[in-house]
């Protein structure tokens, strides 16, 4: 599955104006925190928490779409990705470019 199509995917469930609706629709908390910029965000499943460091130079929601391509993945039990890491960078670019469209 490309990452387009997972958005699709996505959209059909969880379909909503941004990705901090879409995140509060399937119950993901967002926590900011400040950190040296080494790594951009996380995900932690146990919490079902993304969390975000405010001093990554991207915008925030790009962070949250990646870390919800994360999330996503493992809720719909998908395993069959080669590199996880550039599959959620695919779905975020994908996520943004269709948010923008709905608008
Ligand atoms: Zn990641």
């Amino acid at each position: 599955m490309s990452g387009d199509e997972f958005v699709e995917r996505v959209f059909l469930n969880f379909g909503a104006k941004n990705v901090f609706e879409i995140a509060e629709k399937v119950g993901v908390k967002i926590v900011y925190q400040k950190w040296f910029p080494v790594t951009l965000g996380e995900f932690d499943w146990r919490t079902k928490t993304i969390i975000v460091n405010e001093n990554a130079p991207i915008p925030l929601e790009k962070i949250v779409a990646h870390e919800l391509g994360h999330y996503f993945l493992k809720e719909f039990k998908i395993e069959n990705v080669a590199d996880e890491e550039s599959f959620c960078d695919e779905f975020a670019v994908e996520m943004l470019d269709r948010l923008r469209i709905q608008i």
